[in-house]
């Protein structure tokens, strides 16, 4: 697609195709298969796939490939798969490119999931594992050996808003010969910038900023056409995990206002950060885009925010914490986030409940920590919720 468009004109018209009617707004095709005109045709279809050509849809569909090209576009990459979900993609794209006797980098804070995929199901394969504090560049460099064949990390992660220096892992890790596979559904597509510092895959859960309304489960792995039409398509035809075309359609027309809602939801979360900075309930705000935070420089030297979630740290421990959460009331308390209703989350007893508590510590996740995904609604109110709740936190 047209490759000099702005991203605001990439997420409104990148991978359009239009049907035999000339519609308007995209076609949802919900079919599995596609007829053939021959049975040459059909042999020939199985021999080697066009461009614009389908077989079965857990191979490829329209509504699906309209997607796959509009959101790579966006991101900056060649290419895209689309999945069933983020953790399709994440375990997808890792089961795709690893093999037995391979050594992984990882991050250590990382999505539970994300951990399970490593440290339980690869590792059971032979994939060995190594985790390093993502913010210490010195342990990314020394953690890597000349048999590492990848390193995986979220950008930001979630729920302690940490900062992985990217551009300097992706070039640490190229040094040696690995590929870098970023996680990067916080950083949200619209401030994505993992093409930019060259990381070879960066996978996206969907369900986050591109649905953007809670209503559905997806994935993208984007990476090189070579990578991503190669070893990963392969992979995922075989096992299943292919978006289907009701989800890309709806994701296909939530992309064309992603760049509104995610500006507004992180223009919002920077205004919040600032109205709560000193809140005398709160030991803490992160948010990468706030000075405040101790990586705040690195986060806008490639961006120009930090997306649209936030962390405050409630004084008073989990009793605090509870009745500020309690006492929420147009914020609601739940565990998904970049939806358009604000959402906090109390990540020790929920998303990060089964962690040892050592581990809850070395990532900082307290009892008084609460994870605020900033939604659409007038920030004067959601700040105005947060303060009520705040003066109920005992
Ligand atoms: C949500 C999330 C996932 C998993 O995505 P699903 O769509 O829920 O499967 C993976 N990584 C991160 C960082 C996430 O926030």
């Amino acid at each position: 697609m047209n490759s000099q468009w702005k991203p605001r004109t990439k997420a409104v018209h990148s991978g359009t195709r239009r049907s035999q009617y000339n519609e308007v707004s995209e076609a949802v095709f919900l079919t599995q298969g596609f007829v053939y005109e021959s049975a040459e045709q059909a042999e020939a279809r199985f021999q080697s796939l066009g461009d614009d050509e389908f077989i079965y849809a857990r191979y490829g569909n329209p509504t699906v490939r309209m997607f796959e090209d509009r959101i790579s576009a966006l991101l900056g990459y060649e290419d895209c798969f689309a999945c069933t979900s983020g953790m399709a993609a994440v375990s997808g794209a890792l089961t795709a490119l690893l093999k037995a006797g391979d050594h992984v980098v990882a991050a250590r804070a990382l999505f539970g999931s994300c951990l399970y995929v490593l440290e339980d199901i690869l590792a059971r394969f032979g994939v060995e594992i190594t985790l390093v504090d993502g913010t210490d560049n010195a342990a990314w460099d020394a953690a890597l050996r000349s048999d590492t064949r990848l390193v995986f990390f979220e950008s930001i992660s979630n729920p302690t808003l940490e900062v992985v220096d990217m551009c300097h892992v992706v070039k640490a890790a190229h040094a040696v010969g690995a590929l870098v596979v970023v996680d990067d559904a916080m950083a949200t597509p619209v401030y994505s910038y993992a093409q930019k510092c060259g990381a070879d895959i960066a996978i996206i859960s969907t369900t986050k900023h591109v649905d953007g309304q809670g209503r559905l489960l997806g994935g993208a792995i984007c990476g090189s056409r070579e990578l991503v039409r190669g070893p990963i398509e392969t992979y995922m035809k075989h096992t299943g995990g292919a978006m289907n075309p009701f989800t890309a359609w709806t994701h296909l027309k939530a992309l064309e206002t992603i760049d509104l809602r995610v500006r507004a939801q992180s223009d919002a979360a920077l205004e919040i950060a600032h109205a709560l900075s000193d809140h005398p309930k709160l030991s803490a705000v992160r948010y990468p885009s706030h000075p405040g935070h101790p990586q705040h420089e690195l986060a806008m030297s490639h961006s120009t925010s930090a997306g649209t979630v936030l962390a405050l740290e409630v004084k008073g421990g989990k009793a605090a914490c509870f009745k500020f959460l309690n006492a929420l009331e147009i914020i609601t308390i739940s565990n998904n986030f970049a939806d358009a209703k604000s959402i906090a989350t109390h990540p020790a007893t929920t998303t990060h409940q089964r962690l040892p508590q050592e581990q809850k510590d070395v990532l900082g996740i307290s009892e008084g920590l609460v994870r605020l995904s900033v939604g659409l609604e007038d920030v004067s109110d959601i700040i105005a919720d947060l303060r009520q709740a705040l003066d109920m936190a005992g």
